[in-house]
């Protein structure tokens, strides 16, 4: 088996929390750093809308100019029928949403691979870690396959779980992810042609089986997303294009501004929901990203989280591996359960503006939510 020239850190997932932290690591530091990505960047991403305060972390990454300079859409405003029948358009319905951006996600996290690429760090695209071992005296010794069937082996003092909600590498490692819902989002992508309706940029919509999110994409579709719970997704087949567009064709605003759209490709279903690791960092391991701690996206919290970890994560691995200082790493953990806490208490507050449906299962659950005990080990 062909090996590769060791890394001081290697990066499973090279989506924005993975790259952020290559990122970091390459432009703060002189370690050296591979990120392993199973994808090309040519799959559907879902999750798209940032708030501005995203900028200034763009602008530590130095890549703030060549975002500006891409197809990502600025949003000035956000409709939300939330609460009651009537539209209230407004800045934001939580305060992450505020003029921010409408990303072209395929764009932007391909931007960022390209960037750790630049600034010195290896990738590699359409490859997938097989199996792990730990080293005696420390550090890893990663398997991994390509797609083409080539196999080849790679070891690192450092290894990074940046590879999404299900955080397949931390439970392996022993982490437990506590769970406070069962969310999922099914996405269609609408295709208008030369018709595209002249209409606010972002409309949420709440119904008794949860709430439908549409936006127009910087690719000129509209993209509507239905999120409900996935025991309501699966007595209801709405993964199933036709009971989806049945459900739609009640929620009376998004179903008027998709009239006229054709369905792009197949119904795409991602898991949402919110979660949290009793453990994020291990002796030679750390989480972050969605891997991490994940949000509802009715909080457009996920993005700039995501981010925000990877290079706080970076900082405090620059500090562990050069000067064997632990604390920004305690303090990388206190601050992901921090944010958690005070994200539950946020929803909660946003759920329970919507009383029109108390008894609906997916309403009910979201205003008895049980506090997940964050900081348990
Ligand atoms: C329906 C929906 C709507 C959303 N809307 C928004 C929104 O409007 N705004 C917002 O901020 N957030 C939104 N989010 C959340 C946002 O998409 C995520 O928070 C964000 O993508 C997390 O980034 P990440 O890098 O942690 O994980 P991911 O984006 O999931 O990236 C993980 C990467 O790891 C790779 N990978 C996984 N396993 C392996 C493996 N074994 N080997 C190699 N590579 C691997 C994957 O291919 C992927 O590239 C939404 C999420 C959903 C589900």
């Amino acid at each position: 088996m062909k090996q590769i020239k060791n890394v001081d850190v290697a990066i499973l997932g090279g989506g924005v929390a993975g790259t952020t932290l290559a990122l970091t690591l390459c432009l703060y530091s002189k370690l050296t750093v591979a990120v392993i990505e199973q994808t090309t960047y040519e799959t559907i991403r879902v999750g798209e809308n940032v708030s501005a305060s995203l900028l200034p972390l763009l602008d530590y990454l130095q890549i703030k100019e060549s975002f500006l300079a891409d197809n990502h859409k600025p949003v000035y405003n956000i409709s939300a029928v939330w609460g009651h029948s009537s539209l209230n358009s407004r800045a934001s319905l939580f305060s992450q949403f505020g003029e921010g951006y409408l990303l072209d996600r395929g764009q932007f996290d391909c931007m960022l691979a390209k960037q750790v690429v630049h600034k010195g760090g290896k990738l590699f695209l359409e490859t997938k870690c097989q199996e792990g071992e730990h080293l005696e005296g420390g550090g890893w010794r990663l398997f991994l396959n390509h797609s083409s069937g080539q196999s080849f082996s790679l070891e690192s003092r450092y290894l990074v779980d940046a590879t999404g909600r299900q955080s397949r590498i931390a439970k392996r490692l022993g982490a437990k992810s506590l769970i406070s819902d069962s969310l999922v989002g099914i996405t269609a992508f609408l295709d208008f042609g030369k018709h595209k309706p002249n209409t606010e940029e972002i409309l949420i919509e709440s119904i008794p089986e949860g709430w439908w999110y549409s936006a127009w994409l910087p690719n000129g579709k509209l993209s509507v997303v239905l999120i409900t719970d996935v025991d309501i997704m699966r007595q209801q087949q709405l993964h199933k294009e036709y009971q989806w567009s049945c459900l739609l064709s009640k929620a009376y605003h998004t179903s008027n501004r998709t009239r006229g759209g054709m369905l792009d490709d197949s119904l795409v279903v991602k898991p949402a929901h919110s979660h949290i690791l009793d453990h994020a960092v291990g002796d030679d391991w750390i989480v972050v990203g969605d891997a991490a701690a994940a949000f509802d996206p009715l909080s457009s919290m996920g993005i700039g989280h995501a981010m925000t970890s990877g290079s706080h994560a970076a900082v405090a691995l620059i500090e562990h591996l050069n000067n064997h200082k632990d604390g920004l790493l305690k303090e990388y953990q206190s601050g992901l359960e921090r944010n958690f806490e005070s994200y539950l208490r946020m929803r909660q507050m946003y759920y329970e503006m919507e009383k029109r449906w108390i008894e609906a299962p997916f309403w009910k659950r979201r205003t008895q939510l049980t506090p997940i005990p964050v900081g348990a080990k």
